[in-house]
């Protein structure tokens, strides 16, 4: 039998409140025993609309407390990394939000520091958790379109209003790329396997952002195998499906309506024979994400993605705003 786990919850956020307070007790013998707020006010309506035993403002309550095994880090993205390395020190496993930080060498010392105490480090970059796109992943393993030429990813929406704050006014921490292109970064390295080489990108701001904050973006990578990845991303375009595309030498694959957070998605593929669609059975991405930390801190799993994943996306995305502030190509490297 496993051992229970004890959460806290490190940011009384939108996210933790929408999906993962629910996927944490969805797990067998996993409870909720505290969350940190800057504001006290906010921790407290935060713990009571949420059921959950105790709040504070002060994280050495969190990180002293025994009975507290892993910590959710869903705090604005400049904490990421300060909060991980405490949680670290103090023994805990953390599940951190994405982007894992803000510079690369924020990440690797992430990476070393859970490492160095032994805890589990996983990124919530929950995409890859959608059964379409686990489904989507096997037929490209197995070589059912052949040999790949090129893929098409749809990730335009337009930004709910309860949403709009840190994302479309914060230069640093904020803006689409680190917002959303790092999830579509993350789904292509999980599906094509590899990083791209090389990354090319135009910006969008003012329509919703500002600041110099981009909302929307055109990005084309080159991938190893001279395949090439175009992106399509907005905060500003209602009435827009998410989707993705893989040309291969011997077919299509079509994923429709398979962006967003919720547990969907339709796979078709298109060949010689036609056009069908391939069956799957879906499951919530969140509950996957939480299952698979679970195991990995009772040792018997691995995080859906780990610090080391969270990093390669971090740096393609960086590299993509360099391209876009620059003008150039540029050639990404994964420290
Ligand atoms: P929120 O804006 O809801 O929360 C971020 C922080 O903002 C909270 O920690 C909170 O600080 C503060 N905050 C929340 N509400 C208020 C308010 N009314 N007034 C002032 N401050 C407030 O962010 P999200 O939930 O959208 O995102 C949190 C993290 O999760 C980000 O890193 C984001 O990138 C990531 N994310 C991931 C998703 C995924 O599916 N993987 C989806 C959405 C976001 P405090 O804790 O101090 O109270």
């Amino acid at each position: 039998m496993n051992t229970p786990i004890g959460w806290a919850l490190i940011g009384a956020s939108n996210v933790a409140r929408q999906w993962i307070i629910d996927a944490i007790r969805a797990q067998p013998d996993s409870t909720i025993l505290n969350v940190l707020s800057s504001s006290e006010e906010r921790g407290a309506g935060f713990a009571a609309e949420n059921d959950i035993p105790a709040h504070t403002t002060d994280i050495d309550t969190i990180l002293t407390d025994r009975k507290v095994d892993a910590v959710y880090i869903s705090t604005a993205n400049q904490f990421h990394c300060s909060q991980t390395l405490a949680a670290a020190a103090a023994g805990k496993n953390v599940l951190c939000e994405k982007p894992i930080a803000l510079d690369v060498a924020d990440a690797r010392k992430m990476i070393v520091a859970c490492r160095e105490a032994e805890v589990v480090l996983g990124i919530n970059h929950h995409l890859r958790c959608n059964a379409m796109h686990q489904k989507l992943r096997q037929l490209l393993q197995k070589g059912t379109i052949g040999r790949l030429n090129a893929v098409r990813v749809f990730h335009a929406n337009f930004l709910p209003e309860a949403l709009h704050g840190w994302r479309v006014n914060d230069p640093d921490g904020g803006g689409l790329i680190l917002d959303s292109t790092i999830h579509d970064i993350d789904t292509l390295r999980f599906l094509i396997g590899s990083n791209p080489t090389h990354v090319m990108a135009m910006t969008q701001s003012g329509r919703l952002a500002h600041d110099g904050v981009e909302d929307g973006i055109m990005v084309v990578m080159r991938f190893p195998g001279d395949v090439l990845v175009q992106i399509h991303g907005s905060y500003t375009v209602p009435f827009s499906e998410g989707g993705v595309e893989f040309y291969g030498s011997g077919g299509v694959l079509i994923g429709r309506d398979c962006m967003s957070q919720r547990p969907a998605g339709r796979l078709f593929m298109r060949n010689a024979d036609g056009e069908r669609e391939i069956p799957f059975q879906h499951h919530n991405l969140y509950h996957y994400a939480l299952s698979a930390f679970s195991s990995a801190v009772w040792g018997t799993g691995h995080p859906a993605a780990t610090g080391e994943d969270g990093l390669a996306a971090l740096a393609i995305a960086l590299a993509i705003r360099e391209s876009a502030r620059t003008g150039r190509q540029i050639e990404v490297e994964i420290p």
